[in-house]
């Protein structure tokens, strides 16, 4: 179990370092307990968006470039 110390871009679901205010795309990012979840659970590979928590589906995600 690896520490998770990112934030998730509300957007682009990209990873950020949680010491960066903000995300490249210009969106919000959050490292709460839900978003923290989220985390997890895309590194572990999920995509169902629903298990996520999203309000989307989302079709790939990678932890540098998200969804895009
Ligand atoms: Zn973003
Ligand atoms: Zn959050």
């Amino acid at each position: 179990m690896t520490d998770v110390t990112y934030s998730l871009c509300q957007d682009c679901l990209r990873l950020n370092p949680t010491h960066e205010g903000g995300c490249k795309c210009g969106g919000e990012t959050c490292s709460c307990s839900d978003c923290t979840e989220t985390i997890k659970q895309l590194i572990n590979g999920c995509l169902e968006y629903k298990t996520l928590g999203l309000k989307k589906p989302i079709q790939s995600w990678n932890a540098k470039t998200g969804t895009q």
